[in-house]
């Protein structure tokens, strides 16, 4: 079967790679379609929905140069880069034109601003088309992150399950349910009936070789798991734990940031893992863990925003 998006056409035993117009804006996304010879599931890859998380964004690039449709059965839809505009303004997650967090306002809206049209755009176009659906992401520009993937909990028992499934499959220590049914992509992918997992690796607006293969060789067992990738599922090393509870605290006061532990780090109930000071020095909020867990991520830069992100942690459940 053809696989067609928009101006994009891949034939049975084709890989196609150009630009795609999202409607009524400047964005232009870069895109791979892979159309295996066999018929088989179509994956949806995106990156770059937060344009500064570099090592999701160089995985897609990668993938889509290295997978051939001889070695797929089905096909790949793969989005190199979703906030092109973002990426060339070198912003932290939002769409230069509207100020707008890509992952926060799925399903977008087709009269709206810039970003609501991109997400519109995603959901008609791609998530029409698509089996299954892997979202790469990493730490923002100013957060550090222990490597972890989430699934849906959103959904229909069934799509959870084979979400759940997909995320075992990746090489990280822990997984995390989401009860959340819009807003973020995978998100409302998974209120659509598609599986869907989002992968956090890398971060600090950095990326390296290293974690790029690690990221890659993530993404290539689920689509293994998927029967979309050939050759054998490989047991990870990391068997994913699921975390529970997890508070995504933010900053009370805009200030300095003084975080206490690593991200991937554990705790007691009770500990101080992080406090703001004003620029005097004098301290201003203290962050006390509410239980006993590990570290998810937290801002790493100097720099934290009243009512912005400053730590997320979780229970691991044994
Ligand atoms: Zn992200």
């Amino acid at each position: 079967m053809e696989l067609r998006i928009a101006n994009l056409v891949a034939k049975p035993g084709e890989k196609v790679t150009g630009t795609i117009a999202v409607p009524g804006t400047s964005v232009k996304l870069p895109v791979t379609l892979i159309n295996g010879k066999n018929d088989g599931k179509t994956v949806l890859i995106t990156a770059g929905i937060h344009n500064a998380e570099y090592s999701g964004i160089e995985t897609a690039i990668q993938l889509a140069g290295e997978i051939e449709p001889d070695q797929i059965s089905g096909g790949l839809m793969i989005i190199h880069l979703v906030n092109v505009s973002g990426f060339e303004k070198r912003t932290m997650s939002v769409v230069p034109e509207d100020g707008k967090n890509l992952n926060r306002i799925f399903p977008g809206n087709p009269d709206g601003t810039e970003g609501d049209k991109i997400c519109h755009f995603l959901v008609t176009a791609f998530f029409s088309q698509a089996d299954f659906y892997i979202d790469l992401h990493a730490g923002d520009g100013y957060e550090s992150l222990t490597p972890y993937v989430y699934y849906l909990g959103a959904a229909t028992p069934e799509v959870a399950e084979q979400a759940k499934a997909m995320a075992q499959k990746v090489d990280v220590p822990y997984m995390v349910q989401s009860d959340i049914a819009t807003g973020g992509a995978y998100n409302y992918a998974g209120s659509c009936g598609i599986p869907s997992i989002l992968i956090e690796r890398g971060g600090e607006a950095r990326w390296s070789e290293a974690e790029v293969s690690l990221y890659k060789a993530d993404v290539k067992n689920v689509l293994r798991h998927l029967t979309v990738l050939e050759g054998t599922v490989k047991a990870n090393e990391n068997k994913p734990v699921d975390i529970s509870d997890v508070v995504y605290e933010n900053a009370a006061f805009t200030g300095c940031w003084y975080p206490r532990k690593k991200s991937g780090e554990m705790f007691k109930k009770g500990e101080e893992v992080g406090v703001i000071k004003d620029y005097f020095g004098k301290q201003r909020q203290t962050c006390i863990a509410k239980y006993d867990g590990v570290i998810l991520y937290q801002v790493s830069s100097l720099a934290i925003l009243k009512d912005g992100p400053m730590i997320a942690y979780g229970k691991i459940s044994n």
